[in-house]
């Protein structure tokens, strides 16, 4: 069953003429590592925002998102928060207080969770991406794929069932890219997690994937497997 599922979604920014996604329809089960390609200006980011309803009020939305089995907008806010974890482009975007631990920490806080359970999840994720020696670093005195690593890390505590990525390696160096790409995909192997992530380099990415989408000006404009984007590209 489609743990996500898009219809015909369209969405107008306040006063654009064109929309910035069109029409766009789209099936992932439950697990899946989707690969989200196409050029700059062609919809990604929003497509991603919207799925976790986090675009600009005033904007107009048609279509559907359903997720769960769920309207989008029938998950209450709090549990949305939770379920769906996103990582923006830009690291710093993201970063909000002085150490990686208080970084890390944030979210749960908000989240009212009991210290112990804090402790237990902070100490499973320093683990896992090795974040143990930076967690009483400050948060801008990290390269940027360890920057980006903290926030992966840390959209990852509330134990997200999807985690959306916007362009994770776009400002990451080939070797931090791939150490990140590494345990994105590891997360969506060991834990189950549905990863959408999209990139617009994407050669290395789609060995991973198990389904591929393009978009251009808006529109789904492929949506199918690795390989068989492989044989049209
Ligand atoms: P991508 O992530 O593929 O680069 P975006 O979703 O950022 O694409 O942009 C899609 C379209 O929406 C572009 O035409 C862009 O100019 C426009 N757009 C993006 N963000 C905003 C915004 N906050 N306000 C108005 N238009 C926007
Ligand atoms: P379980 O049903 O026992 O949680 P999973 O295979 O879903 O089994 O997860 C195994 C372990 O991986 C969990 O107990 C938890 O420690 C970790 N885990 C799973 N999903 C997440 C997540 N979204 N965020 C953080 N940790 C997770």
């Amino acid at each position: 069953m489609a743990y996500l599922e898009l219809r015909n979604l369209t969405f107008y920014y306040p006063g654009a003429a064109e929309p910035a996604v069109e029409e766009a329809s789209l099936s992932v089960p439950a697990g899946q590592f989707v690969v989200l390609c196409g050029p700059s200006g062609s919809g990604k980011s929003t497509l991603l925002r919207l799925l976790k309803r986090e675009v600009s009020p005033g904007g107009r939305i048609g279509g559907s998102i359903e997720f769960g089995g769920l309207s989008l907008g029938e998950w209450p806010a709090r549990e949305l928060a939770a379920t769906i974890g996103l990582v923006m482009q830009n690291p710093d975007n993201q970063l909000v207080v002085d150490t990686v631990e208080h970084e890390l920490a944030f979210g749960m806080e908000n989240f009212g969770l009991e210290r112990d359970e804090m402790r237990r999840r902070m100490a499973e994720m320093a683990g896992f991406f090795g974040l143990e020696p930076l967690l009483g670093r400050k948060t801008d005195e990290l390269s940027g794929g360890q920057k980006q690593t903290v926030n992966v890390a840390a959209a990852l505590l509330l134990r997200p069932r999807v985690l959306l990525l916007d362009e994770p390696l776009a400002q990451l160096d080939p070797l931090a890219a791939r150490e990140l790409l590494g345990m994105i995909k590891r997360l969506n192997d060991e834990w189950g997690i549905t990863v959408i992530m999209s990139e617009h380099r994407i050669d290395d990415l789609l060995p991973l994937a198990d389904k591929v989408v393009r978009m251009e000006r808006g529109r789904i404009v492929f949506d199918g497997e690795a390989r068989e984007f492989v044989r049209e590209a």
